[in-house]
């Protein structure tokens, strides 16, 4: 369980790829486990915390057009609950092809225990599930080129996440950094 999050650091690393124009991110609503609800907006809120930090970052609009239940290169970004490996929380799978264009399909672990808190608040609830923002704020990190940042528990981009955690929905001085030095 999470407890009340401290300072963020400048710490940032960049994985290599951009995304090259606004697209969309399509959600699959059949993959919604039992008890959430509008995870394309969930997502939303996850994809304006980076664009809101860099004013030339490309937007990315969350949409539920996805019926994929598993990550596949097809030039379409797309995010769903899924089947990952027991000790994986969630994932990114980005494709960068040989046209320029970088396509990113977001994993959540179906397995995993999911919640949605109203709102960042104080940065942690006591709940023993994961918040579906806190953890697509952090997946869309990487979407946009972030790498993680090791050393730095309360960015974004640190590796692993705890039951009840929000504050890495809000980005963390390293973060900003890292997707202004892309951009
Ligand atoms: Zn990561």
């Amino acid at each position: 369980m999470c407890g009340l999050p401290g300072p963020g650091t400048n710490e940032y690393s960049t994985e290599g790829w951009k995304v090259l124009g606004a697209r969309t991110m399509q959600f699959n609503p059949s993959t919604t486990p039992a008890g959430l609800a509008n995870v394309a907006s969930s997502l939303q809120g996850a994809l304006d915390a980076w664009a809101g930090a860099d004013a030339r970052a490309p937007r990315l609009t969350a949409t539920t057009g996805s019926t994929t239940t598993s990550p596949v290169a097809d030039h379409q970004d797309e995010a769903m609950f899924g089947a990952l490996g027991s000790t994986t929380l969630s994932e990114t799978f980005t494709w960068t092809w040989s046209d320029g264009d970088v396509e990113s399909d977001i994993v959540l672990n179906a397995s995993a225990a999911w919640f949605q808190a109203p709102s960042e608040g104080s940065g942690c609830y006591q709940v023993a599930a994961y918040d579906v923002q806190d953890v697509l704020a952090h997946e869309t990190g990487h979407l946009y080129g972030l790498g993680h940042a090791p050393n730095s528990p309360y960015n974004t981009m640190y590796p692993t996440a705890t039951t009840g955690e929000t504050y890495k929905r809000s980005l963390a001085s390293g973060d900003s950094l890292g997707i202004n030095s892309i951009y």
